[in-house]
């Protein structure tokens, strides 16, 4: 089967436009404490946890080889609070490597409030491969996406 691209992906700009407002939930990246402020210090460990950061991101990616299915799936839905575009490649590898489901379908969901181009291509390829076993859940986030 020929690689397509996906045609007809009205994907507008600010689609996570929720940026600000309601605390976002973080972790530690060094001892999981939750952290309800950030950018700032762990209470528990002391370390400096910016949600923001590039290393922040680079410390979750780092967790999630050492984590049980539970924690990887929150770590993916931390990547899709972040909103950051540096982390699709990341997240559709796991959507397709993931052995749980559960990190599956929290991979695509973060994918989801990514939304930009990017992260709605890797969407529409899971939802393209009727073989998948998030390929239902990834039809249904596209359809949301695309204002269907
Ligand atoms: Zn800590």
């Amino acid at each position: 089967m020929p690689d397509t691209e996906p045609k007809s992906l009205d994907v507008r700009k600010g689609i996570h436009s929720d940026q600000g407002g309601a605390t976002m939930l973080a972790f530690c990246p060094t001892c999981w404490n939750e952290i309800t402020n950030s950018p700032s210090f762990c209470r528990k460990c002391g370390v400096n946890v910016d949600v923001a950061s590039p290393e922040y991101e680079r410390q979750l990616l780092n967790l999630v080889p050492l984590s049980n299915a539970t924690k990887r799936a929150e770590i993916c839905l931390l990547l899709g609070h972040r909103a950051k575009q540096s982390a699709v490649p990341y997240l559709a590898t796991l959507v397709c490597t993931d052995p749980e489901r559960l990190v599956k379908v929290a991979a695509l969901r973060a994918l989801s409030k990514i939304g930009d181009l990017s992260a709605v291509r890797e969407i529409a390829r899971v939802a393209a491969n009727n073989t998948s076993p998030v390929y239902g859940i990834a039809n249904d986030l596209l359809k949301s996406l695309n204002g269907l």
